[in-house]
């Protein structure tokens, strides 16, 4: 039998304590659960999104701030995976 995700209004399957992936994230991270789940988006718009986020953020703040590098660079990593590259692996 198919559960769905315990969150209001939210239609994916659940996983993991009656939540879905994306909902399971945000409650890890301690984010709010009833925000909208951005839709999909391409590689480069999500290389954009975290660009501005790091751009927008108070670099006061270490935690966030790398937090925010962090989502560029694996950003970035995907975006250039969809061009074709791919990382060398040390040998
Ligand atoms: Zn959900």
């Amino acid at each position: 039998m198919t559960v769905f995700c315990q969150v209001n209004e939210c239609n994916r399957i659940a996983q993991r304590n009656g939540l879905c992936w994306a909902h399971v994230r945000r409650r890890s991270r301690g984010s709010s659960l009833s925000a909208p789940i951005r839709r999909v988006t391409s590689p480069w718009s999500t290389v954009v999104d975290a660009a501005i986020d790091l751009a927008d953020s108070d670099s006061q703040d270490d935690t966030n701030y790398r937090r925010r590098q962090w989502r560029l660079r694996k950003a970035t990593l995907r975006y250039a995976r969809s061009l074709g590259y791919q990382r060398k692996v040390a040998r």
